[in-house]
């Protein structure tokens, strides 16, 4: 049974002490310990949306680990599609116009895949359950270089894994291109040849330059492919699509990298503050200000990824809701994408991350 501590927004205290005392109470003081290179993972939003972690969150984080002689920096990795965090630069870019700079953080923000996003390490895969052929993730290099983590998760849904929290982070946060790469190739993107008419948009905006129009219909190099579905969102004829069940499959592969990112630290030099506030159904990845579909709940905190997750994933599920939603508990993110998050959850659980099963200690 793994431990979970939680911070009840409900009680009405002031909500930066209130995570200090959770800091101090779950053990996250430990992890931290005294000339510990730090890193506090941490998604920094992208450009638009608006219910990413703040940073005075961030730079609370930052100052606790400094207050037990850690010493900290922000960390966060490039994306596969071509948005505003597509290169490092892009990345801090991005951050500052989200209010993250190391001024306002505490401490050097570091793109861990480096400035194309291609730097990283690859760790076997040793055991791998539920389907999976992953054997290897490349993990960003400055992961590798850090002595502790502390990863902050914004919990919220994700259009493809349902819920997004710790695991999440791990697996798709702390990996580089081709570790994420290797990771969406799961979902198996189809294409519909009879629905495109060749108008060549996708071709110029797949960045990867893996499309290319033959007789007047879409091809796909799927030696080039990365599997960023730029193509999918951009083409107004739907010709590609995800097909029945690739979000289940999805999900067992980031378990299977989140695994992988975790061994890269000492047992006990891993901690997880999962936030559930601005639940929204979508990720912040998405470029839109979306609303949050339950009231905000609090902070959790714990050593193991999958209880986290389990015990955010429940209090969003008793949380009053503020929309009227067309799908009942249990696991209401991953009914409105169109899956069910336990899998990734229990996928984790199989290969030893963690436990389902918690004990939620309210500070
Ligand atoms: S955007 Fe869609 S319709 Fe246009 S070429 Fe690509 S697949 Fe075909
Ligand atoms: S073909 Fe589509 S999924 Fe593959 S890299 Fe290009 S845009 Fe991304």
């Amino acid at each position: 049974m793994a431990e979970v501590y939680f911070f009840d927004y409900g009680k009405g205290t002031s909500i930066l002490p209130g995570l200090e005392k959770l800091f101090y109470s779950s053990g996250m003081a430990e992890v931290a310990a005294p000339g510990a290179r730090v890193a506090v993972k941490v998604h920094m939003g992208e450009r638009g949306n608006l219910t990413y972690l703040r940073p005075p969150i961030v730079r609370k984080v930052v100052e606790l680990v400094k207050a037990v002689g850690g010493v900290p920096f922000v960390a966060d990795t490039t994306v596969l599609y071509p948005q505003k965090r597509f290169t490092a630069r892009d990345c801090l870019e991005t951050a500052a116009y989200n209010g993250f700079t190391p001024e306002t953080v505490g401490a050097p923000i570091v793109i861990a895949d480096g400035e194309d996003g291609y730097q990283g390490v690859s760790v076997e895969v040793e055991r791998t359950v539920d389907g999976c052929r992953l054997r290897e993730v490349k993990v960003a290099s400055a992961f590798l270089e850090a002595d502790a983590m502390i990863v902050l998760s914004h919990a919220k849904g994700h259009l493809l894994s349902g819920f997004g929290g710790a695991l999440k982070n791990l697996a798709m946060g702390c990996t580089t291109k081709h570790g994420k790469a290797a990771q969406h190739a799961s979902h198996g993107l189809g294409f519909d040849g009879s629905k495109c008419d060749g108008c060549g948009k996708c071709v110029e905006a797949c960045v990867y330059a893996a499309l290319r129009l033959e007789g007047g219909k879409a091809v796909r190099d799927l030696e080039k492919c990365m599997h960023c579905c730029n193509c999918l969102f951009v083409c107004e004829k739907n010709a590609f699509y995800w097909p029945e069940g690739c979000r289940d499959v999805f999900q067992v592969y980031i378990a299977h990298a989140a695994y992988a990112v975790a061994k890269v630290f000492k047992k006990g030099r891993m901690g997880f503050l999962n936030f559930v506030q601005d639940v929204t159904s979508r990720c912040d990845c998405c470029t839109t200000a979306e609303k949050a579909v339950t009231q905000d709940v609090g902070i959790l905190a714990s050593s193991d990824p999958v209880a986290v997750d389990k015990a955010s994933v429940d209090l969003i599920d008793q949380a009053p809701k503020l929309a009227q939603l067309p799908h009942d508990p249990p696991d209401i993110l991953g009914k409105i994408n169109g899956t069910n998050s336990l899998i990734q959850l229990r996928t984790a659980q199989k290969l030893g991350l963690g436990s389902l099963k918690y004990e939620l200690t309210t500070i």
